[in-house]
């Protein structure tokens, strides 16, 4: 037997047993915004025991990018400049985005978030790099632990994607075009909050070209 292939599937296997058996920390509510947004908190979240502090600064990173006249302007912009032609703009058609930071804050709190991993979220990752699902959309927004951990403002972008879909926000080029569902909703007000919480060295490499 191919020794390469014998030591990829070993190490395949330890990787999957760590991943499937991380020990756990529940936080409950969630990370919180912080002043004066401190009583935007999400959910129950339950994460990696070593990643708890990373979600609570996560998540108070998420909440106060939505909820800052930054993101609300910037997103204005984004909606007045780029969603009138293009294969993204039917992605946005009928979408008041006025309403969206306030409907994205209310979404979030309460919001909750757990993760999953091992070989399920080995097969998501493989197959469709998914760092999240939105679950069954009244549990847990699940976040893929083969991406985990990664920055803040990554997660924070992640959470807030999840949040988008709960919304009613969609990107139907997912599968068959990622540079087109970049500039649809969930991605744009993702990556609007990550470009929002990095500040001057974020780079919108990755993002929509319209960032
Ligand atoms: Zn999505």
């Amino acid at each position: 037997m191919n020794i390469r292939f014998v030591t990829l599937s070993l190490l395949l296997s330890v990787a999957v047993a760590v991943s499937g058996c991380a020990s756990f920390k529940t936080l409950e509510p969630g990370g919180c915004g912080s002043s004066p947004n401190e009583h935007a908190c999400l959910g129950k979240t339950v994460v990696p025991e070593q990643q708890a502090d990373l979600f609570i600064r996560s998540s108070k990173l998420a909440i106060d990018a939505i909820a800052s006249q930054e993101f609300k302007d910037d997103l204005a912009r984004f909606v007045r400049d780029h969603t009138s032609s293009g294969k993204h703009s039917d992605a946005w058609a009928g979408i008041d985005a006025s309403s969206i930071p306030d409907r994205l804050l209310k979404k979030t709190e309460g919001m909750q978030i757990a993760t999953f991993g091992g070989i399920k979220g080995a097969w998501f990752a493989i197959c469709c790099g998914t760092r999240a699902r939105e679950g069954n959309s009244v549990g847990p927004i699940l976040l893929n632990r083969w991406y985990l951990p990664r920055s803040s403002e990554s997660i924070a972008n992640t959470i807030v994607h999840e949040a988008a879909h709960r919304i009613g926000l969609t990107h139907p080029h997912s599968s068959s075009d990622s540079d087109i569902a970049n500039c649809e909703p969930p991605y744009v007000i993702g990556s609007l909050v990550e470009k929002h919480i990095t500040g001057a060295d974020w780079s919108s490499s990755g993002h929509c070209k319209f960032l």
